[in-house]
């Protein structure tokens, strides 16, 4: 089967309004760039289903589908409800597609599951809302995608998966899911001290391997932890599927977090994770710059496809970033990078002791 895109039109509506983090375009920026760029022809194309509101409850409790279901309806929640859910609380705000953009994005993570039963590889950037509740918003996340997808894998008869989170947060949300599940052993590399806090220990009876690590992590740190820790996990779990969150929030680009790689570490990370289980899946996840995400997710579905990194951009895919907007002050005067090119600069850089330690 040839590697799978996912997306929808859904992404695009502008529902998030400066100074909200996600108010800049996402997903569909990076499948414009990969459309500009000849890397999305129909037949790997496929449009996100948007899921029922049983398959929601597969994970979600019913009174909570029910309330977002009401907010997105009313463009309200009672007071007590915003409190008990978080959603319309925090900066889970309630949005025109507040219960249509997440059930599409969950219905992408079952697709990508289902695409990917008998084998195969997916690319859903829209997918990724590694902090959702059973019965609670956290962290811009309504509902937990990516928990689904792994549930549907599990339903279809995969059974020993990884969840390997890249994202500068930890995946609280995801972790917690399948904590009591010793089919499912979750990866986490985040910021250390970074929102939502948790993530500080590996508890490996139970499947779940942290590694907090500290601000300007570098391309070279990544690549060794890999090297010397992640990838190993992996091959002895010998894994019959990967769910991998890259993230586009470790970019050295992104204003959210201080973590310091370039897109080269990303892409070299989902390379190597390539041949180590039958199935993969790669959503999307965190990622505030837009110029920043769409050129890391785009060379990621170029890695997916074996497709080479153009050192020169066509016009098409000029026009796609040129036409991109940014609220924030960077975006007035983008450096060239963001608008010329696809591979940033490399950011090697010394391995530090905090980061070796987690080594050993
Ligand atoms: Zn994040």
């Amino acid at each position: 089967m040839l590697p799978r895109f996912i997306g929808s039109e859904i992404y695009r509506l502008p529902v998030f309004k400066p100074p909200h983090p996600l108010a800049v375009p996402r997903a569909m920026l990076a499948a414009d760039l990969c459309a500009a760029l000849g890397w999305l022809p129909d037949a790997q194309y496929e449009d996100s289903p948007a899921a029922s509101i049983a398959e929601l409850c597969r994970f979600h409790t019913p009174d909570y589908v029910e309330a977002l279901a009401q907010a997105e309806q009313n463009q309200d929640l009672p007071e007590q409800k915003r409190q008990k859910y978080r959603i319309g609380a925090d900066a889970n705000i309630i949005h025109p597609a507040v219960f249509r953009r997440p059930a599409t994005s969950a219905g992408g993570a079952l697709l990508a599951a289902e695409l990917t039963a008998r084998g195969g590889i997916v690319h859903a950037p829209g997918v990724g809302n590694h902090h959702g509740r059973p019965a609670r918003a956290s962290g811009f996340c309504f509902v937990n995608d990516i928990a689904l997808g792994i549930l549907r894998w599990r339903e279809l008869g995969v059974r020993r998966i990884i969840y390997l989170d890249l994202d500068a947060h930890h995946g609280d949300g995801v972790e917690d899911s399948f904590s009591a599940d010793s089919d499912v052993l979750t990866i986490s590399v985040h910021e250390a001290g970074r929102w939502p806090r948790t993530g500080v220990c590996s508890d490996p009876a139970r499947g779940i391997w942290n590694f907090a690590v500290p601000p300007g992590f570098n391309d070279s740190e990544l690549l060794l932890l890999l090297e010397e820790k992640i990838l190993p996990l992996i091959r002895a779990f010998q894994p019959d599927a990967i769910f991998l969150l890259p993230g586009a929030d470790a970019l050295a680009d992104d204003p959210m977090a201080k973590l310091a790689l370039s897109n080269n570490a990303i892409w070299d990370a989902v390379r190597a994770v390539k041949g180590l289980a039958p199935r993969l899946v790669v959503a999307g996840g965190g990622g505030y710059n837009p110029y920043a995400l769409a050129r890391c997710w785009a060379g990621l579905w170029a890695v997916l496809n074996a497709f080479p990194i153009p050192e020169t951009l066509p016009k098409a895919a000029l026009d796609v970033l040129g036409g991109a907007k940014y609220f924030r002050a960077a975006g007035r005067n983008p450096p060239a990078h963001w608008l010329n090119t696809l591979r940033d600069a490399p950011l090697p850089g010394a391995v530090r002791d905090e980061v070796k330690a987690m080594i050993l």
